[in-house]
């Protein structure tokens, strides 16, 4: 017995899969055939998309936001877990990507319920903001250029209603935020972030170690 996280190793996932996914068919199809494209491994994992999709049934959303949407696994994660009035606005810059999202989404019958916004997610989040949409969303999941993160956050803090959740991927970063050796423009990023947000006043906080790392960020007032 440890009060220190279990160590992930390839049996022990496999039994956690084995004994707890429950995958759609058609999110495993988008699973592998994502896992078959260039940069196919930035899907997130099976089981932080049930993850995320439970965050989203737990907390109610109906309205949610995703910056960075690959080929459109988290969003479908994440929209089948909200009610049938439930809309999430997707983020991403890749035609070629997001075109496979499409598919799927469209075979889920909820490509009506995606509004899917193709351009630099700064511009997009902007927008929203200026059109009025600050405090509407009940969630947002924060997974794209690393880079930007800081800026994304910023903008979803504001996006989100007090008591609306914001999930950041790739906050341990293969392990990366922790090896002094590592000074990549990525880390540096995803570091400072998670330096800023260890004091934020403004959010609760909790980083999963679930996946590459979530950090799960409570808007308070
Ligand atoms: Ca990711």
């Amino acid at each position: 017995m440890s009060n220190h996280t279990i160590s992930m190793t390839d049996l022990l996932y496999e039994y956690l899969l084995d004994n707890s996914l429950r995958e759609p068919d058609l999110l495993r199809a988008l699973r592998e055939e994502t896992a078959g494209m260039p940069y196919g491994g930035m899907q997130i994992a099976p089981d932080q998309g049930q993850f995320m999709g439970f965050l989203v049934e737990l907390t109610g959303a109906r309205r949610a936001l995703e910056v960075g949407t690959f080929t459109g696994y988290s969003a479908l994660c994440v929209t089948l877990a909200m009610p049938p009035e439930g809309r999430l606005v997707a983020c991403d810059v890749s035609e070629t990507y997001t075109a496979v999202a499409r598919r799927y989404w469209e075979k889920a019958g909820v490509a009506d319920r995606i509004d899917l916004r193709l351009a630099p997610a700064l511009d997009t989040l902007d927008s929203l903001i200026r059109e009025g949409d600050s405090g509407s969303f009940d969630f947002a999941f924060i997974d794209a250029d690393k880079k930007n993160y800081d800026g994304y956050y910023e903008r979803a803090l504001k996006l989100v209603r007090p008591g609306g959740l914001i999930a950041v991927d790739n906050v341990l970063w293969h392990g990366a935020v922790a090896d002094r050796a590592a000074d990549d423009e990525d880390t540096e990023a995803i570091r400072a972030l998670n330096a800023k947000l260890k004091d934020d006043s403004r959010v609760t906080l909790s980083l999963v170690p679930i996946g590459d790392g979530l950090t799960l960020a409570r808007r308070r007032a």
